[in-house]
């Protein structure tokens, strides 16, 4: 038999630890077990009828042929709409490309631009993915640990001390998953005093969960506030979180013309264009109505104030309010250390009493002193409740 023989740059990555805990769940609840799922960042709710329809009508009409690469010209005209309407992001059909989710935009993007010897800055805790994909083009990261007195932000002079004559990227994610952190105005705007000094740092600015702030706060955005730093920014969005169409696979960047070209070249000799029928279903989301974002995000609120009420009341556990995103980060350190010896024991600790939710360590919590677990706060308030009434007794036995 042929020996396995991978590259290099396969070996310095593992499989998403969200996906796998995912996975496992899916494989249980097949043999008939009952676990309920608080790991995957995923709404419940259904996909909005209208996006259904479109899907249905492109099927009808025969969409079923490859389209350009980034996306029909309707494609990209929505999502320009998008970027421009939603987060105020200025953007034209010449600047913006569709991919098969955020995620594949943020691979092509650091793909594209990063290689040995070149540094990405990112904040922790931080989505498994970008750590991930950044060791897979060679790149060092450079983790940024935040606090959850700082609101899980970084800080100017953090920024400041951080950057190298190496650095390529800074990442920011807000609202951030898994911390629900928010960065405002005035964060961004010192952000962008040092960063205004070292022209060579290009910014990755994934507002997947823009639509999702609880504060009041309306959502703000680097290129927003700073035009003039707009040529050195990647916005990545999509309509996974948004508009419940996370199988649907369609993400959307914006960012300097010769960024985008670039991953479009990328993804013409990997995926190729996203799923036309997709694509229709996203230009209807973007272009239809969109006030019933705002009863999802009250339904998401008061699902927050659930679960952080509740799990605050179990000894051993806390959680700050999450601003954003539909995630707690529980630091759970009081109960780790004996029967469990760490957070990863501990996810599977619950997992035994049917309930599924991430380390918060595969988030990069440890390198900010975090042992615990992330909660997806995106399921129903009954599921939610027995979901915590399951961690309360598998806690009660440590
Ligand atoms: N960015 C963040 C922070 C995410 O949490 C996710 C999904 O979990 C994505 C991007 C990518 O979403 P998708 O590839 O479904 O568009």
């Amino acid at each position: 038999m042929t020996k396995p023989r991978l590259s290099a740059a396969i070996e310095r990555i593992s499989a998403s630890q969200t996906t796998a805990m995912t996975d496992r769940a899916t494989q249980l609840r097949e043999q008939g077990i009952d676990i309920i799922s608080l790991s995957v960042g995923e709404p419940d709710f259904a996909t909005p009828p209208h996006v259904v329809a479109a899907m249905h009508a492109a099927l009808d009409a025969g969409q079923t042929r490859y389209t350009p690469v980034g996306g029909t010209s309707a494609m990209k005209r929505a999502a320009a709409l998008h970027f421009n309407r939603d987060l105020g992001v200025p953007a034209s059909a010449d600047t913006v490309t569709t991919s098969s989710g955020g995620k594949q935009s943020i691979f092509h993007a650091l793909l594209a631009t990063l290689g040995p010897g070149d540094e990405i800055l990112i904040p922790a805790p931080w989505w498994v993915s970008y750590p991930g994909i950044a060791r897979f083009t060679g790149a060092t990261v450079v983790p940024l640990p935040t606090r959850p007195e700082d609101g899980y932000c970084i800080s100017a002079e953090q920024l400041a001390e951080a950057i190298t004559p190496r650095t390529r990227w800074l990442l920011i994610n807000s609202p951030g998953n898994p911390t629900g952190g928010v960065y405002g105005a005035g964060e961004l705007l010192a952000l962008a005093e040092v960063l205004e000094r070292h022209p060579h740092v290009m910014v990755l600015s994934d507002d997947i969960y823009a639509p999702l702030i609880y504060t009041g706060e309306p959502h703000a955005t680097l290129p927003a506030l700073r035009p003039d730093l707009a040529d050195r920014v990647l916005t990545v969005s999509g309509v996974s979180k948004s508009h419940a169409m996370t199988g649907l696979r369609i993400g959307v960047a914006t960012g300097p013309a010769w960024l985008i070209r670039a991953m479009e070249r990328l993804q013409s000799q990997s995926s190729g264009n996203p799923c036309s029928i997709s694509q229709a279903g996203a230009v209807a989301a973007f272009e239809g109505p969109q006030e019933f974002l705002a009863d999802w995000r009250e339904a998401f609120r008061r699902r927050r104030d659930l679960v952080t009420e509740r799990i605050n009341a179990i000894p051993g556990l806390s959680t700050p309010v999450p601003k954003g995103a539909f995630y707690c980060f529980v630091d759970a350190a009081p109960v780790i250390g004996g029967k469990v010896a760490d957070d990863g024991a501990l996810a599977l600790h619950l997992l035994e009493h049917g309930i599924a939710v991430v380390a918060a360590s595969a988030f990069g919590g440890d390198l900010c002193g975090i042992a615990g677990f992330r909660i997806s706060f995106a399921a129903s308030e009954a599921q939610l409740n027995e979901a915590i009434d399951r961690i309360e007794k598998g806690i009660a036995e440590l």
